[in-house]
């Protein structure tokens, strides 16, 4: 008898131990889950990204990077790397424009079918020109805002954890991004009262015209390394003639040359603009663009 219930009672100590055991190679293994499972967010291109690093910035167990390099520009026809799609394959969430900019979206879905795509622009109405969409929404700052509410609703969704950080760097980035809503506003004024019309030659350019109120005469597209033909030298010339004092909007790198050669003949202004697709990662790196393209619009306008 006696010796019986010794068994059973070693057999309960060795039970004990036991379930000790395994719950602390439990706890330890989930703690090591834990810290492997990061959640990995990665973003199409320039102004996604910057938008999205403003949101996330020192949130834990998160980690963001651009698909596209910081100097790749407007994606029409982006053509993947292998370094994208080892990118995507190891991502958890792709944070995406639409519009049609990601031409290569349909691909990445079929491929990365565990891969969260998430649009940043819910809630915007793009510009339709032609039957086309003009995907470059971000260059009117009202939309950026809700891309950038967007995100913090987004990123919170996924990542309830960091909740309290999206939220207080969406409200410390909106503080920072409403000084500039209010010199729009004020150069919006300006451009009602004195009046201003533009030939662009940047189809992003369309929405900065839009939430200034600046009197669109003609666009094209040269947001890539291109040739110019001459019909559209012809035409773009022939814009600026037709409509007394239009100014020429262009970016730097690819229309800049046009915009010169067209000023020569015509005397028309030309205005540089900054499309914000390109430049540092740095966190104020749109708020720095809208602030030199609203500078840049508004000596046009005293001209
Ligand atoms: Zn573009």
């Amino acid at each position: 008898m006696k010796n019986k219930y010794g068994f059973v009672f070693g057999m309960l100590i060795v039970i004990a131990v036991l379930s000790y055991a395994l719950t602390s190679v439990y706890v330890t293994n989930s703690k090591g889950n834990k810290t492997e499972d990061n959640i990995k967010v990665v973003t199409s291109f320039y102004p996604v990204y910057i938008a999205a690093m403003n949101v996330m910035d020192g949130a834990e167990n998160v980690t963001l990077e651009n698909l596209s390099e910081p100097q790749t520009g407007c994606l029409h026809d982006y053509q993947l790397t292998p370094a994208d799609m080892k990118l995507l394959e190891s991502a958890d969430v792709f944070l995406v424009n639409g519009g049609g900019i990601e031409s290569f979206l349909a691909d990445v879905a079929e491929a990365y079918e565990n891969l969260e795509i998430k649009y940043v622009t819910d809630g915007i109405d793009f510009i339709e020109d032609e039957e086309e969409t003009n995907a470059h929404v971000w260059m009117d700052i009202d939309n950026y805002l809700i891309e950038v509410e967007n995100i913090c609703d987004l990123m919170s969704e996924i990542d309830p954890d960091n909740k309290e950080i999206y939220e207080s760097n969406r409200d410390a980035y909106m503080e920072s991004l409403n000084e500039l809503v209010e010199e729009k506003e004020e150069l919006g004024s300006a451009v009602s009262e004195n009046g201003m019309s533009a030939a662009l030659l940047q189809e992003s350019f369309v929405y900065l015209c839009e939430t200034l109120g600046v009197d669109v005469v003609y666009t094209m597209d040269l947001d890539e390394e291109r040739q110019v033909s001459a019909g559209e030298v012809a035409d773009t010339m022939a814009a600026v003639n037709d409509n007394d004092g239009a100014v020429i909007f262009t970016d730097e790198l690819y229309g800049a040359d046009l915009a010169e050669t067209v000023s020569k003949e015509t005397g028309a202004t030309v205005c540089i603009i900054d499309p914000c697709v390109r430049g540092d990662y740095e966190k104020d790196s749109y708020i720095n663009a809208m602030t030199a393209n609203f500078s840049a619009v508004r000596e046009a306008l005293l001209k």
